[in-house]
Protein backbone atom coordinates (compact mmCIF):
# COMPACT_ATOMS: atom_id res chain seq x y z
CA UNK A 1 0.00 0.00 0.00
CA UNK A 2 2.56 2.50 -1.32
CA UNK A 3 -0.67 4.42 -3.06
CA UNK A 4 -1.27 6.72 0.17
CA UNK A 5 2.60 8.02 0.43
CA UNK A 6 2.41 8.44 -3.40
CA UNK A 7 -1.19 10.16 -3.11
CA UNK A 8 -0.12 12.49 -0.28
CA UNK A 9 3.13 13.57 -2.47
CA UNK A 10 0.93 14.16 -4.96
CA UNK A 11 -1.65 16.47 -3.14
CA UNK A 12 1.68 18.04 -1.96
CA UNK A 13 3.07 18.80 -5.43
CA UNK A 14 -1.11 19.97 -7.12
CA UNK A 15 -1.16 22.20 -4.10
CA UNK A 16 2.11 23.80 -4.44
CA UNK A 17 0.77 24.75 -8.14
CA UNK A 18 -2.53 25.74 -6.95
CA UNK A 19 -0.63 28.48 -4.03
CA UNK A 20 2.46 29.68 -6.75
CA UNK A 21 -0.22 30.31 -9.65
CA UNK A 22 -2.84 31.34 -7.43
CA UNK A 23 -5.76 28.96 -8.51
CA UNK A 24 -9.28 28.35 -7.50
CA UNK A 25 -10.02 24.70 -8.45
CA UNK A 26 -8.11 22.06 -9.69
CA UNK A 27 -10.86 19.97 -12.54
CA UNK A 28 -8.78 17.19 -13.97
CA UNK A 29 -5.35 15.77 -13.19
CA UNK A 30 -3.78 13.11 -16.00
CA UNK A 31 -1.19 10.67 -14.46
CA UNK A 32 1.19 8.43 -16.39
CA UNK A 33 1.45 5.63 -13.72
CA UNK A 34 4.43 3.05 -15.28
CA UNK A 35 3.01 -0.43 -15.34
CA UNK A 36 6.32 -1.52 -12.92
CA UNK A 37 5.25 0.79 -10.47
CA UNK A 38 2.74 -2.17 -8.11
CA UNK A 39 0.58 0.94 -7.99
CA UNK A 40 -3.12 0.13 -7.91
CA UNK A 41 -5.05 2.98 -10.16
CA UNK A 42 -7.94 2.03 -8.10
CA UNK A 43 -6.62 2.70 -4.88
CA UNK A 44 -4.91 5.44 -6.07
CA UNK A 45 -7.98 6.99 -7.23
CA UNK A 46 -9.66 6.23 -3.49
CA UNK A 47 -6.69 7.43 -1.79
CA UNK A 48 -6.97 10.13 -4.20
CA UNK A 49 -10.51 11.45 -3.98
CA UNK A 50 -10.37 10.63 0.44
CA UNK A 51 -7.57 12.65 0.65
CA UNK A 52 -8.57 16.07 -1.87
CA UNK A 53 -11.20 17.49 0.24
CA UNK A 54 -11.64 19.85 1.35
CA UNK A 55 -9.19 21.80 -0.40
CA UNK A 56 -9.07 23.60 -4.35
CA UNK A 57 -8.27 19.82 -4.89
CA UNK A 58 -12.03 18.73 -4.00
CA UNK A 59 -14.11 16.97 -6.83
CA UNK A 60 -10.86 16.83 -9.17
CA UNK A 61 -10.96 14.02 -11.78
CA UNK A 62 -7.74 12.41 -11.46
CA UNK A 63 -7.18 10.31 -14.90
CA UNK A 64 -4.45 7.44 -14.43
CA UNK A 65 -2.89 6.52 -17.96
CA UNK A 66 -0.73 3.69 -17.67
CA UNK A 67 2.83 3.75 -19.15
CA UNK A 68 4.49 0.05 -19.95
CA UNK A 69 8.09 -0.27 -19.05
CA UNK A 70 11.10 -0.72 -22.17
CA UNK A 71 13.21 -3.63 -21.32
CA UNK A 72 16.44 -4.96 -23.48
CA UNK A 73 16.67 -8.42 -22.90
CA UNK A 74 20.11 -9.47 -21.95
CA UNK A 75 20.19 -12.70 -23.81
CA UNK A 76 18.90 -11.73 -27.71
CA UNK A 77 19.54 -7.67 -27.41
CA UNK A 78 15.89 -6.91 -28.49
CA UNK A 79 13.78 -4.05 -26.98
CA UNK A 80 10.56 -5.02 -25.63
CA UNK A 81 7.52 -3.18 -23.32
CA UNK A 82 7.53 -4.86 -20.71
CA UNK A 83 3.73 -4.53 -18.69
CA UNK A 84 4.68 -6.89 -15.83
CA UNK A 85 7.65 -7.97 -13.93
CA UNK A 86 7.47 -11.80 -14.92
CA UNK A 87 6.76 -11.12 -18.87
CA UNK A 88 10.05 -13.27 -20.53
CA UNK A 89 11.24 -11.67 -23.53
CA UNK A 90 8.87 -12.75 -26.50
CA UNK A 91 11.90 -12.77 -28.96
CA UNK A 92 13.45 -15.76 -26.88
CA UNK A 93 11.98 -16.42 -23.45
CA UNK A 94 14.64 -15.12 -21.48
CA UNK A 95 14.07 -13.17 -18.40
CA UNK A 96 17.50 -11.35 -17.88
CA UNK A 97 16.53 -7.96 -18.97
CA UNK A 98 17.90 -4.25 -18.78
CA UNK A 99 14.68 -1.82 -17.34
CA UNK A 100 14.58 1.49 -18.86
CA UNK A 101 11.32 3.42 -17.12
CA UNK A 102 8.00 1.64 -16.08
CA UNK A 103 7.73 2.60 -12.19
CA UNK A 104 7.56 6.17 -12.55
CA UNK A 105 4.29 8.02 -11.51
CA UNK A 106 4.59 11.73 -13.50
CA UNK A 107 2.00 14.61 -13.57
CA UNK A 108 0.87 14.49 -17.27
CA UNK A 109 -1.67 17.45 -17.32
CA UNK A 110 -3.83 19.56 -15.24
CA UNK A 111 -6.51 21.58 -15.66
CA UNK A 112 -7.36 24.43 -13.03
CA UNK A 113 -8.25 27.52 -12.65
ZN1 LIG B 1 15.57 -12.13 -25.75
Amino acid sequence: MHELSLCRSLCTSLEHEVQTRQLKQVLSVQLAVGSLSCLEPQALEFCFSAMAKPSALEGCKLTIRRQPGNATCRQCASCYPLENWLDPCPACGALERDLQGGDEVLIEQMEAY
